[in-house]
């Protein structure tokens, strides 16, 4: 789909990628009044078909504020299912939990005098996107480039200018690389990166159980990597469903998705445990190899990084793409400001606050999240000793709960005003 809506093709932002990230981005920059173009190689309706994205994203608190903000929520609302409780447990290569745990309430975050709020929601990506595709199909001040491709860029003190596969040719004072963890304009602009690959697989699928979740996320620390199981909302027939990120080594998690569904039946049923009645993987598996990117800058001349661009962590925590959120956030609150001013949106100085905002919150999830996976990860003895006491120790310190709580929800830093639910 290409749209000639725009007969001058000058805008205020050229975002490349329309995943989760660059759609979002769009819509908040469009519905603040910047004049934006976003541009995807892949035609944009695919991106909500049943079999492009298996994955559900855990939307924390404070990222659900910005999308209802944004008139997003009340479209995924009804798809949405709270994540009231959060357990975490070490176990073994037998998949029983160990004893010592961590179990993280929603109520423990709430200011006195509060209603109680869940820590976060579960959401189908499909879902997400469409929400996201519908409303910005409706935004005047978004044009919608796809499919087609960035081939060229130059960018100068004035301006950026995208020259597009089709021939098409797109000036804009700001280009926001929102290509995800493999993109090209982050090297091409010669910005260097922390990145290594986990050599895990998260295999990724709906199950069926017995009983009720009841609104409670699980993660199971196995040998091989994190196994988290996240409360979906009932099936069709009122089959009880969890979406599960099953991480494992990457040879065995090769070899576990060719099993026969028998085989793979029972691997699946010994490692999710017997908690939730009998258990059964239902639909495709899928798989996405695991890695860690982290830019050494976010920004260079009118050229700016967002979400996996920027930072691409372990699922381990389901923070990445609640940071890209809050990239959103702040890039779309300096630009609006700057725009308000009468001040060049492009500009350095405007790029350097959005970089510096960013900056802090962004690596300290990259490490903690890079720390936890190494921790967790293995089977040592001593180590695994030390993670249950660790786990057990953390339980009985409230203070210590609602700090983590809290860093869940995103309720911690300088917040930006999207993600205090306000528009920007
Ligand atoms: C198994 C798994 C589970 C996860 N669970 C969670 C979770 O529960 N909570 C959470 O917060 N995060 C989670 N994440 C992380 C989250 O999924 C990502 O952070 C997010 O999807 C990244 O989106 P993005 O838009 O930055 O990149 P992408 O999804 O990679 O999108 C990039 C887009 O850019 C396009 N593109 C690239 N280059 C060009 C070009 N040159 N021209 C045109 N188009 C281009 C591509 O076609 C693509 O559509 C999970 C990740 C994994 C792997």
């Amino acid at each position: 789909m290409s749209s000639d809506r725009f007969d001058l093709a000058v805008f205020d932002l050229a975002i490349v990628g329309a995943g989760l990230n660059g759609s979002l981005l769009a819509l908040a920059a469009g519905k603040a009044g910047l004049r934006t173009a976003l541009i995807d190689r892949v035609p944009l309706k695919s991106l909500t078909a049943a079999g492009f994205d298996g994955r559900t994203t855990a939307i924390a608190y404070t990222s659900q504020r910005l999308f209802a903000a944004l008139d997003v929520w009340g479209d995924v609302a009804g798809d949405a299912e709270p994540i009231r409780d959060i357990r975490i447990s070490d176990a073994g290569y037998d998949g029983q939990a160990s004893p010592l745990f961590l179990h993280f309430d929603h109520r423990e975050a709430t200011p006195v005098g509060q209603d109680h709020a869940p820590m976060g929601w579960i959401v189908e990506n499909r879902f997400l996107r469409a929400a996201l595709l519908q409303r910005l199909a409706a935004c005047p001040e978004v044009e919608l480039v796809s499919p087609d491709e960035v081939v060229d860029t130059t960018r100068d003190l004035d301006r950026a200018q995208l020259t597009l596969r089709s021939g098409r040719r797109l000036t804009a004072r700001l280009v926001a690389s929102a290509e995800g963890r493999f993109g090209a304009m982050r090297e091409e602009a010669g910005i260097g990166a922390r990145s290594w690959s986990y050599d895990q697989i998260a295999i990724v699928l709906v199950a069926h159980h017995e009983r009720p979740h009841r609104g409670v996320a699980q993660e199971k620390f196995l040998p091989g990597g994190p196994f988290a199981i996240l409360p979906m909302g009932d099936g069709p027939q009122g089959e009880h469903r969890s979406s599960i990120v099953w991480t494992e080594r990457a040879g065995t998690a090769r070899r576990l998705l060719e099993l026969d569904p028998p085989r793979f039946q029972a691997e699946f049923a010994r490692r999710f445990g017997d908690h939730l009645g009998p258990v059964e993987p239902v639909g495709p598996r899928w798989s996405h190899p695991l890695g860690l990117v982290h830019a050494d800058r976010y920004i260079d001349t009118r050229l700016v990084l967002v979400g996996d661009a920027a930072h691409g962590i372990h699922p381990i925590a389901g923070q990445g793409y609640n940071l890209g959120v809050r990239d959103i956030a702040a890039l779309v609150e300096v630009l609006v400001d700057a725009k308000r001013l009468g001040l060049d949106i492009g500009a350095a100085d405007t790029l350097e606050r959005y970089a510096q905002w960013r900056r802090a919150d962004n690596f300290a999830m990259v490490a903690a999240t890079d720390l936890l996976n190494r921790l967790f990860s293995n089977d040592i003895g001593p180590l695994r000793l030390a993670r249950g006491v660790g786990l057990a120790a953390v339980n009985r310190v409230p203070p210590l709960r609602r700090f983590f709580v809290r860093h869940a929800m995103g309720l911690v830093g300088d917040l930006p005003r999207l993600i205090r639910g306000e528009r920007p």
